[in-house]
């Protein structure tokens, strides 16, 4: 990968560039290229292609100058001599700040229990205060993914199943389908790699030329059409991944051929009028299915997704779904924040299948109403997050917490035998009362006594948790009627 590269398919994709911005691009490179020197990565290749790769996946998914560079900027702190100051004084404080974010990111510890996904996924998304931040993540995982190969088997499937459980759901979410799906279908080969194997051969290989033949025989016939109503438009075939294939076959129980024998075209126009032309020329060459039309452009999904729908019983009667929109609407769902994420949620009555947690429908919902980016990821950064913070235990695992938390909430939320039991606090290997608010990012280690009786009644005054106070009420009343039992025992003459 050359700069030559990176900076071609940034002219691609933005119509004003001045020479100053292109050799700026070059000194980063530059830059980037003398600091990484001879290194080399574990797959052998030298360590500034990553950079390189890096760099332009975020060209390609149209990021601004600032992001490209902080791209080819993101492993100097950590591997080599150079330090967040020197990007600071040769590039200025707004890619220092993004390479900053990303090195914080980069230390985050993921250990695959289940258990902790969704707080990491939170934590994440929470330590991204730039949404640029979270681009060059997920630019630098799909290179990563990428060179997989050259790794020792036990980190490949880390990575991978990191990818599939983090930052895959996370990529959905902020609508980057484009590295969503490529993602996917890396982690799928690697985690999978037999039942990969089976559906890329049936999908690429015996079902490839049909569905090639097919596609071209529909394009011809609609493209005639659209020509005679004087209609501009662009049609292609869908590629369906082949990680989506292989979740709709798991969830509904589908054998391969129901799902791969439904054809899916897309027609992109320019105006919206034309999308309503473009579906009724459809519908007047081959019969819709009922219930199967959707005009999201009237009515857009709740996620901002807009296009026009149907499925139509198409040539020799074959099932073809058709997606017509503008370019615009086409841009926004490849890379948009506008999200095409709820979009593989639906069951087939078009209902959002999944429940999912408060803290995605909040997000959906600022998404809903944010004007921009911009405002939309800064609203997350207030709205989601205001009052949460994230703190580790010694093994690295990740805890959501109320802000002003103590590390008896903590305990609480390890388990209820670490809260009953807690005599002290180590908060950042320093000894802490159990009633100090923590801060996000610390790490909090209990220290129990396993002759301790029960909780402190005094705690109730600090504790934030819900659950805390419960444990806490619970024990303690238990012991208060032990108590008063035990005295009614002991003092004869008492009412029983
Ligand atoms: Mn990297």
């Amino acid at each position: 990968m050359t700069i030559e590269q990176i900076i071609n398919k940034y002219k691609e994709n933005n119509k004003a560039v001045n020479q100053a911005d292109l050799q700026f691009l070059q000194d980063v490179y530059v830059f980037a290229k003398k600091a990484h020197g001879r290194q080399k990565r574990e797959t052998g290749e030298p360590f500034i292609e990553h950079s390189a790769h890096t760099a332009f996946w975020l060209a390609q998914i149209k990021a601004d100058l600032t992001t490209i560079a902080a791209g080819l900027l993101h492993d100097i702190p950590e591997d080599t001599e150079y330090t967040i100051e020197d990007i600071k004084k040769n590039f200025g404080s707004e890619v220092a700040e993004l390479v900053e974010g990303e090195t914080k990111l980069s230390k985050i510890q993921y250990r695959g229990e289940e258990r902790y996904n969704e707080s990491l996924r939170k934590m994440i998304l929470s330590m991204s205060k730039d949404l640029r931040i979270i681009l060059i993540k997920f630019a630098d995982r799909l290179h990563n993914l990428r060179t997989l190969e050259g790794l020792p088997e036990k980190k490949r499937l880390r990575i991978a199943k990191e990818t599939l459980e983090i930052y895959s759901p996370l990529a959905g979410l902020l609508g980057i389908w484009k590295f969503k799906w490529q993602m996917e279908d890396i982690c799928f080969k690697y985690l999978y790699p037999e039942e990969f194997k089976t559906l890329e051969y049936k999908y690429e290989v015996e079902k490839k030329v049909e569905r090639n033949q097919y596609i071209q025989k529909v394009k011809n016939i609609l493209g005639q059409k659209l020509n005679e109503a004087g209609v501009e438009f662009k049609i292609e075939g869908r590629f369906k991944h082949l990680y989506s294939i292989y979740q709709k076959m798991q969830k509904k129980e589908r054998k391969f051929d129901e799902i791969s024998d439904v054809f899916a075209l897309r027609v992109i126009v320019s105006e919206i009028s034309d999308c309503y032309k473009v579906l009724g020329i459809i519908h007047s060459v081959w019969k819709p299915k009922p219930n199967r039309i959707k005009d999201y452009i009237s009515v857009p999904k709740p996620n901002g997704y807009r296009s026009l729908h149907t499925t139509v019983f198409g040539l020799d009667n074959k099932t073809t779904e058709f997606q017509i929109r503008t370019r615009e609407m086409q841009e926004e769902a490849q890379y948009g924040i506008a999200a095409h994420w709820s979009y593989k949620e639906k069951d087939g009555q078009g209902k959002v299948k999944r429940v999912e947690p408060r803290w995605i429908e909040e997000i959906l919902n600022i998404q809903r109403q944010a004007k921009d980016s911009d405002e939309f990821i800064r609203k997350i950064k207030l709205d989601v997050f205001r009052d949460r913070i994230f703190v580790f235990s010694p093994k690295g695992d990740v805890f959501d917490l109320p802000e002003g938390a103590t590390p008896i909430d903590f305990a609480y939320e390890v388990h209820t035998d670490i809260g009953s039991k807690a005599v002290g606090a180590l908060v950042n290997d320093k000894m802490a009362s159990l009633d100090k608010p923590l801060q996000s990012h610390d790490t909090v280690e209990i220290i129990t006594d396993k002759n301790r009786k029960g909780p402190n009644r005094d705690w109730l005054k600090f504790v934030k948790t819900a659950k805390a106070r419960d444990k806490i009420r619970q024990s303690t009343k238990a012991s208060t009627l032990e108590q008063i039992k035990r005295i009614k025992n002991i003092i004869p003459g008492l009412p029983r």
